[in-house]
């Protein structure tokens, strides 16, 4: 009830003083009167404080408040309603918690709560199965001491989750898992992991596919290519008729040859996320001897190529894998600039790494083929590129190299002007300079 409780308790106060007041005149005795009246009026108002801390301190659920009159009676009620909401949303609240556990436990998917500091707050019962996770005994426990991998540990402390991480499964190494860690809320982590083993074996037979195709095309190619080269050895008995043919047969051969070469360069870089041969590579002395190369390949078409490196500063990895990715930016700043143009390679290191870039004055490349550049077969111009004998898989290579020696590629280009593409590799692939002086000794 909504009643102005000012005017009342003044009107009863008032009341009060003025019974007191006329029994005092009765009896004489004004100040006992008016004392006896105020101590009940106090005692009354004790009487429910105590009865209301009773009730909120031994209170049954739903239990209706003591009865109470006056302020005190809408005092109770008011508390009363005030709980009966409290408690109607917290129901609604559990209902909906109830639902999302619900439906995640239904998930095959595992789905894993933790909090700022990695610790397991929740998880569905499909993370028992995926991880092995023991409920409830592992609440609270650091999720790297549960998910014993060197992998997983590195991915979730360096905290770079925008790429999912996939490795095998703890519990079973047949089994290849998916992780996905998202931050929320106040830094907490929310985990999915899904098992993606069917998708990485088709995956892997497409890789191996791959392989194995171009590997059994090697052989009779290299047989075809060879009758081909003999009979142009002897071009003088061929007729005429035949000659360009032949020609043109030996052409394509060639070409199929350095696709197939292609071809299964990638398929080994792609078997492997780090190059199994890595130690220090004199890059000054590699790139000398693909700018050499470059010079040649340019031939009548008078390319400037320079180089600029310094002779000290060498990185550690694969020197076949950086040759091919280096040489594949070489060749195509000679193949996509035009006659006595330029061609700049640099060598450097800063405060944010080591960086190779390849600065052409060449044709240049559009803004809106800039991202698709490093997919397979993905050609700019595909006329352009099969005049200049390009496969379309050599910045794909590039790209794996790179990924394969935890670097990136950075393209940016002007058409009509020129391109750079530049190599960045993290500082800790840098040689320190006596190691390099002692294997150059
Ligand atoms: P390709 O074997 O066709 O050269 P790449 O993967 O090396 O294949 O390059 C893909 C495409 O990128 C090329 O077809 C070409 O259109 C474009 N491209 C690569 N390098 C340059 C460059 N330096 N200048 C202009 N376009 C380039």
């Amino acid at each position: 009830m909504n009643r102005n409780w000012h005017g009342v308790l003044l009107r009863h106060l008032l009341l009060l003083i003025g019974a007191c007041l006329i029994l005092g005149l009765l009896t004489g005795h004004y100040g006992l009167c008016l004392a006896v009246g105020l101590g009940g009026y106090l005692a009354n108002t004790l009487r429910h404080l105590l009865r209301l801390q009773h009730w909120l301190r031994h209170q049954q659920p739903d239990e209706p408040p003591p009865e109470g009159n006056g302020l005190w009676g809408d005092v109770f009620d008011n508390i009363y309603n005030l709980q009966r909401k409290d408690s109607r949303a917290r129901a609604r609240l559990q209902g909906v918690i109830d639902r999302v556990q619900e439906s995640t436990a239904a998930l095959r998917d595992a789905v894993i709560m933790l909090d700022s500091d990695g610790n397991l707050e929740w998880w569905n019962p499909a993370a028992d199965t995926l991880l092995g996770l023991k409920t409830p005994q592992d609440g609270g426990q650091p999720i790297t001491n549960l998910v014993r991998h060197p992998r997983f540990k590195e991915y979730f402390e360096a905290e770079q989750y925008a790429e999912p991480l996939e490795m095998p499964s703890p519990l079973n190494d047949r089994l290849r898992l998916q992780f996905m860690v998202t931050r929320y809320g106040n830094n907490e982590h929310l985990m999915v992991v899904r098992d993606v083993t069917r998708i990485h074996q088709l995956e892997q037979m497409r890789k191996d596919f791959i392989a194995n195709v171009s590997h059994e095309l090697r052989t009779p190619l290299t047989v075809i290519t060879g009758y081909l080269e003999t009979l142009l050895d002897n071009a003088g008995h061929l007729n005429p008729r035949w000659l360009r043919a032949l020609q043109q047969m030996q052409q394509q051969g060639s070409r199929m040859q350095t696709l197939l070469n292609d071809l299964l360069l990638l398929a080994k870089l792609e078997a492997t996320d780090y190059p199994s041969d890595s130690y220090p590579v004199d890059v000054r002395a590699m790139l000398q001897s693909i700018v050499n190369d470059a010079t040649a390949l340019s031939g009548e078409r008078h390319h400037q190529v320079t180089l600029e490196a310094p002779s000290d500063l060498w990185m550690k990895g694969s020197e076949p894998e950086l040759r091919s990715a280096f040489s594949n930016l070489v060749f195509n700043g000679v193949k996509y600039t035009p006659d006595n143009g330029r061609v700049h390679v640099r060598w450097w290191q800063d405060e944010t790494g080591l960086h190779l870039s390849v600065q052409d004055s060449g044709i240049g490349i559009e803004p809106k083929h800039i991202s698709r550049l490093t997919e397979r077969f993905y050609r700019v111009d595909s006329s352009r590129s099969s005049s200049t004998g390009g496969t379309g898989l050599g910045l794909a290579i590039v790209k794996h190299v790179l990924l394969r020696h935890k670097g990136s590629l950075d393209i940016t280009s002007i058409p009509g002007k020129g391109s750079t593409f530049t190599c960045h590799f993290p500082q800790a692939l840098r040689v320190p300079s006596t190691a390099a002086d002692s294997t150059f000794a």
